[in-house]
Order: C-alpha cells, then sequence, then structure tokens
C-alpha cells in the first residue's frame, strides 16, 4: 500500500503501534506535541543526531529497508558509545518520497528498533515530512553518562598508547564489494550493511580503565586520528605492522586489486572504537582485553612531531585526514 492512501497521520499512527514501548522514566510517549522525559539523577545528557539520505549514505540497490533504518540507528548509537555512555531514547525524523509503501516505512523503523532495544534504547518520537527526491533518516539520540565515565575526544597525553577495537577495513571492502556486485550474498558486506555499536566495549573500557580520550571511527581511522590530536594537541605515530586489518577487507582487496592498509586508514562507518589510555593502564587493558578485541596501535607524541604511519618496511610516512601522503 502507498503512504498517500493512509496519509501522514496514518502512517504515525502505524509507527506509534510499532516502536512505542512503555518506560518509567518516559511521562509523554509518542503522540502528543513532545516527548516528556524523567532524567535521571546524577547522570550527564548526550546529545547527539545523524543522518541518513538515500545515494549520499546508502543505496537501494543492495540495501534493504531494515538495514537503512538499523543504520542510522547506529551511527547515533555508536556516537553515545564514544563518550563512555549508555543510550536511552531516540526521536526519528523520515523524508518520505510519495511513491513508497507503507511495509517498506515499516521495515525501516523494525530496523531502527531492532538494534535500538538490544541496547535498551526506545524511539518516543519524530517527524515525518514528505521528500520530494530520495528517503532520509534523522535521528537525534539522547543518552546517559556517569560524570566519572565520560570521555572526550581531548584527554590524551603524550606518550599514551593508541588503541582500536575489532579490526578495520571492512566497511569500505563491503561496499566496494557491493558497488562491483550489488545482487550477490556475501559475509563480505555486513559490516557495511548491518555494524554494529561498540556500546558494551565501551561501557568495559569505561569502568575497567582510565580512558584519556576516545572517538568512534565514523569517518577512517586517519581522520579520526587526526581529531584526537587535534583536541588533544598532540602529534601521534601508528604502526603499520599493528593495525588490525580486517581478514574479510584481505579477501575483498585480493578480489578488487585495492589496498586494504588504505581501507584500514580510511575506511568509513567502521563504528569501531580509537581510544587513548596511559601507559600505567597496562594491566587494567590486559584485563579488557579479555572480554574487548582491542589492538594497541601506536602513540601518542608532541604536537611538533606530526602524525605518521610506521610502514612494516621501516619507511615513516605522514598521514593525512584521508590515508596516507606520498612523499
Ligand atoms: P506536530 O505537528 O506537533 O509536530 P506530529 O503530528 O508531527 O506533531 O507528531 C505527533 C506525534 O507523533 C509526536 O509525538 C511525534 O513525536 C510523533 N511522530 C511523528 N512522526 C514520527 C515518526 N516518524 N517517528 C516517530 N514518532 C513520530
Ligand atoms: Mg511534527
Amino acid at each position: 500500500m502507498k503512504i498517500e492512501k493512509i496519509g501522514e497521520f496514518g502512517l504515525i499512527d502505524l509507527i506509534k503501534r510499532r516502536v512505542f514501548s512503555e518506560d518509567k522514566s518516559v511521562l509523554v510517549n509518542i503522540g502528543d506535541d513532545a516527548a516528556i522525559i524523567n532524567p535521571s539523577p546524577d547522570k550527564l545528557f548526550i546529545f547527539t543526531t545523524d543522518t541518513l539520505m538515500e545515494n549520499v549514505h546508502f543505496d537501494l540497490r543492495y540495501f534493504t529497508f531494515e538495514q537503512i533504518g538499523w543504520k542510522a540507528m547506529v551511527a547515533n548509537l555508536s556516537d553515545v558509545a564514544a563518550m563512555g555512555g549508555l543510550p536511552k531514547f531516540a526521536l526519528a525524523t523520515i523524508g518520505l518520497p510519495k511513491s513508497i509503501s507503507v511495509e517498506n516505512v515499516i521495515s525501516i523503523y523494525d530496523g531502527m528498533n531492532d538494534i535500538a532495544k538490544r541496547h535498551k534504547c526506545k524511539v518516543i518520537g519524530g517527524d515525518t515530512l514528505f521528500s520530494p527526491k530520495g528517503i532520509f533518516i534523522s535521528i537525534t539520540l539522547l543518552g546517559e553518562v556517569e560524570k566519572k565515565y565520560l570521555v572526550k575526544r581531548s584527554g590524551a597525553k603524550r606518550g599514551d598508547l593508541i588503541c582500536v577495537t575489532g579490526d578495520l577495513g571492512e566497511a569500505q571492502a563491503g561496499l566496494e564489494f557491493l558497488k562491483k556486485y550489488p545482487h550477490r550474498k556475501s559475509a563480505f558486506t555486513r559490516k557495511h550493511l548491518t555494524p554494529l555499536p561498540r556500546i558494551n566495549e565501551a561501557r568495559i573500557l569505561v569502568k575497567n580503565s582510565k580512558i584519556s580520550s576516545m572517538i568512534d571511527i565514523s569517518d577512517g581511522l586517519s581522520s579520526e586520528l587526526f581529531h584526537l590530536t587535534e583536541e588533544s594537541h598532540l602529534g601521534a605515530i601508528i604502526y603499520e605492522a599493528k593495525i588490525p586489518i580486517s581478514p574479510n577487507s584481505i579477501k575483498v582487496g585480493n578480489l578488487l586489486k585495492r589496498s586494504p592498509l588504505l581501507w584500514a586508514l580510511s575506511s568509513g562507518e567502521e563504528y569501531e572504537l580509537l581510544f587513548t589510555v596511559g601507559r600505567n593502564e597496562l594491566a587494567k587493558l590486559g584485563k579488557v582485553k579479555e572480554k574487548v578485541r582491542v589492538s594497541i596501535i601506536g602513540e601518542m607524541l608532541n604536537k611538533n612531531e606530526g602524525v605518521f604511519l610506521m610502514e612494516k618496511s621501516g619507511k615513516k610516512r605522514k598521514l593525512s585526514k584521508s590515508g596516507f601522503t606520498h612523499f
């Protein structure tokens, strides 16, 4: 059924029935002019928003509607993870072309809700509008964090170890694979289509070790490393040999004759966490590593020392925000 048939209010009603969930701290849920929530005592609010646009962030040739809802939610959940907090409530604004079916809109919400619920996050409102061209989904998320666990991009010190969760390159490898083979089912594409936010991992990190700075990898390792160094007024060196390159991205790299290292440095939408810890935290980090996959990939330097990649060959390359520069 086309959405024109049931109109904006009919659609909102369906969405409400699909995502509505009781919560004792939500005094007014979907259906009024705005949602009302009771703040938790002694916690700080985390407030973030992120938007996905058709043909910029997703392509319906290879994304299902569930997957675009899922991914839009993950972009927001990941921001909350990167601050050390827990997600709580979301508002979802969707722009829809008139031609879209009600079933497809519901699928977008199912995807959104699926990953949100796994992290106890609830959709409690939003806005619905018609878009003349393409779908967009803009989510605003409210999270919470205890003051002692809050981690910012600034805060790293010279000599701090640079660490990353999981492995890198697969989100970009998956995208390149899909561009070439849009209809082929493959294990290579999971991270591009349905990435996971590292919320549990971030909580384990902040509870068990003193994390001095943290950022989620939404634009690529190099780019995020620049953010950390800029915000902390430092330089950095990372070692090629220590970068956890995803085995799948190596396979796709071989297939497409592309460089998995470059993907690892520049792959956006990985949603892994890049963070720093003091060297005196090494023992605690060891304990964290029993539960979370963490790789130590480098260390923070003084600002005037620059930002470098040490290649396996021993050659030092200056990093740029989008990978490495050749010189
Ligand atoms: P208003 O015109 O006052 O903005 P709306 O009709 O847009 O009111 O929204 C009515 C209620 O439905 C609000 O609680 C709003 O948060 C909720 N809502 C509207 N669109 C969506 C949506 N796409 N997803 C979730 N909730 C929505
Ligand atoms: Mg509205």
